[in-house]
């Protein structure tokens, strides 16, 4: 699937309290892609981001996968699309303290109500080195199993596109550097598009196709 980025742009608020949180930015994204994004905090990333994936609407400007507008249908249209084409990796995991990790895993199927495939599970959480880990609770994980945690989840509807928002952002350089060689085998192992913001001029690097963002200006950096 092709992404086609048209001309978005993003204002919050209205009169004295606008923000032009990001300013008619374009990028096409060919199936199986890895971008990278980097960017001063505050300059639009997780906004560009946000507005790529279907989690928000631009003010301006449409986004295009393959030929369907996704922000053209309704809200209800737009999440049953995200669930079975994206998976979604945020900085702060963002998982269901009260579900174990396999739960939490498989929620995506849940909400879908959808099978569980369980060669695909066993996969995943090998390719994760989680299979320990499947029947504890968040608390009881690391930061990077946590994270490990979630990857699994944004891959478990077998969506062809991940996005990840700083992924490693709340990881120590170590378990970070784990979490990010892991999400790279997954990505080459299985052919996914692979969009990620980061901070980390490294990991950066770990992409095909690098971009950067400063107040609102998307432009691409790759050499
Ligand atoms: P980044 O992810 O690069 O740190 P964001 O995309 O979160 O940046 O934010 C870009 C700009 O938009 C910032 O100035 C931020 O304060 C502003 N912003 C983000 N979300 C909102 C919102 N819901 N309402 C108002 N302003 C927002
Ligand atoms: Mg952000």
């Amino acid at each position: 699937m092709q992404i086609q980025v048209k001309d978005i742009s993003k204002i919050y608020g209205m009169g004295e309290s606008e923000v032009v949180a990001l300013n008619h930015a374009s990028m096409t994204i060919a199936a199986g892609d890895f971008i990278s994004i980097m960017g001063p905090s505050g300059s639009g990333k997780s906004t560009l981001l946000h507005l790529i994936s279907g989690l928000d609407w631009p003010s301006f400007g449409k986004v295009l996968y393959d030929d369907t507008d996704i922000h053209h249908g309704n809200d209800k249209t737009l999440s049953a699309f995200r669930r079975r084409k994206i998976g979604f990796i945020f900085q702060q995991f963002n998982l269901l303290p009260v579900l174990t990790a396999r739960e939490n895993i498989m929620m995506p199927l849940l909400l879908d109500k959808k099978q569980p495939d369980k060669a695909y599970l066993q996969e995943l959480s090998s390719l994760l080195g989680l299979e320990e880990r499947l029947s504890h609770l968040p608390h009881e994980l690391s930061g990077g199993q946590q994270q490990r945690v979630a990857i699994a989840r944004a891959l478990i509807a077998k969506p062809d596109i991940i996005f990840a928002d700083e992924p490693t952002g709340n990881l120590d350089s170590k378990s970070g550097g784990e979490v990010m060689k892991m999400l790279c085998d997954i990505r080459n192992k299985m052919n996914k598009t692979l969009v990620i913001i980061t901070h980390d001029a490294r990991i950066a690097q770990m992409a095909e196709r690098r971009f950067k963002i400063i107040d609102g200006e998307l432009s691409e950096v790759t050499a």
